[in-house]
């Protein structure tokens, strides 16, 4: 127990007034953190909640989905009257209800190509609210990269897990994986190329009990990391709802685990901007910094045009490879199949050198490699900070 001050407010002008007797609570803590929220599904609707009743200054909330009706069942934050609506800006317009005080920013999106990874660079706290591996596998990378943590919860029937993932100090999610949770990664992928609208969610039955006490932990450790408190990195709280047993278990970590690896240096270009920095401007920093043969290099593979051999016709696309869909391979022509011309680097010989990088498929606050021999250095388009975190 701290000696600290406890500053008791006046309970009929003050929302907050009851936290103020917990010693250690910082109201000024909370209202001045950012929390990243991805996934407004069943867990994401209570994480939020419970965030907003608490007072957190921003949340950002991350979703691809539209409101269905049988998302009702499990979602506090939605009604009737939502269907058919993205579920990020449902939720963010019952979060600013619930409490008005809270800044919300609603980002609809795919997690796990469309986000820039600076944007995990700079929340104070990342709360994964999601129902399949793959993306838990795409935040763990990220979260590795720029050496953030973040808590995973997950929810079936009766049952909880939660956890939270620390860069460096035990297993990662990655760690935890078995050959057949790979596996079933590698069933959604096992087209690769273009097959990305086949990609079904595996149905998982929830209720909104599991969601509710899996999401109180998760906002109890964000909670603890916003207030730099202890949390259990690598360790799992499983909750089985029908025995009513809680225990917490400890994962080892994976030698040579994938997911183990850091971005570094990451250097922050607060003059770099997506949508007005182009690749030849970027490609000249990255040259001051690590010499004239420097190269950039993008993590995936990008799609720069499509080519009808029959028609012999390039459209020109500049799309990452992982956002394509199936029909884009069509000819629109001739119906025939086309050949994607692809690139993951910039040499400067390029003839697209005037695009900007948001003309490249690539995000605000993206993060990119710069590379001239073994020298690296991974550029930040920092200048997109201010606007990307505009909280309405
Ligand atoms: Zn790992
Ligand atoms: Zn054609």
């Amino acid at each position: 127990m701290s000696e600290e001050t406890i500053i008791i407010t006046d309970p009929d002008s003050d929302r907050y007034h009851t936290f103020g007797y917990i010693s250690w609570w910082k109201q000024e803590v909370v209202r001045n953190a950012t929390v990243m929220v991805i996934g407004a599904g069943a867990l994401g609707n209570e994480v939020l909640k419970n965030l907003a009743l608490m007072g957190i200054g921003n949340l950002l909330i991350c979703d691809f989905d539209t409101i269905e009706d049988s998302n009702l069942s499990r979602s506090v934050l939605f009604r009737t009257t939502d269907n058919g609506r993205r579920k990020v800006d449902a939720a963010a317009t019952a979060v600013k209800e619930l409490n008005p005080d809270v800044n919300v920013m609603a980002w609809h999106g795919d997690i796990n190509f469309e986000m820039g990874l600076g944007v995990f660079r700079h929340v104070d706290a990342i709360v994964g609210c999601l129902d399949n591996r793959e993306a838990r596998l795409s935040i763990n990378r990220f979260s590795w990269a720029i050496q953030k943590p973040w808590i995973d919860g997950a929810i079936q029937e009766l049952m909880g897990i939660v956890r939270v993932f620390w860069p460096g100090q035990g297993a990662c999610y990655e760690c935890t994986l078995t050959d057949q949770d790979y596996q079933i990664i590698g069933l959604r992928y096992s087209c690769p190329l273009l097959a990305r609208q086949n990609l079904l969610q595996g149905k998982v039955p929830t209720t909104p009990t599991s969601a509710s006490i899996v999401a109180a932990f998760q906002t109890q450790e964000a909670l603890k990391i916003i207030h730099g408190m202890e949390v259990q990195p690598g360790k799992a709280i499983m909750i089985n709802g029908l025995t009513n047993d809680i225990y917490t278990t400890e994962y080892p970590e994976k030698k040579g685990c994938l997911s183990h690896s850091v971005l570094d240096p990451i250097i922050e270009l607060p003059e770099a901007h997506s949508n007005s920095t182009t690749l030849q401007e970027l490609l000249a920093i990255a040259r001051t910094k690590l010499g004239n043969e420097a190269i950039l290099e993008f993590d995936g593979e990008i799609v720069t045009g499509m080519y009808c051999p029959t028609c012999d016709k390039e459209e020109p696309i500049f799309k990452k490879m992982a956002r394509l869909y199936e029909n884009e391979a069509t000819c629109p022509m001739c119906n025939g199949r086309r050949d994607m011309r692809l690139t993951h680097r910039v040499t400067g010989d390029e003839p697209y050198l005037t695009r900007t990088l948001a003309q490249m498929d690539l995000p605000a606050l993206a993060i990119i490699r710069g590379r001239n021999g073994s020298k690296h250095a991974y550029f930040e388009l920092t200048g997109d900070k201010e606007t990307f975190f505009s909280f309405a």
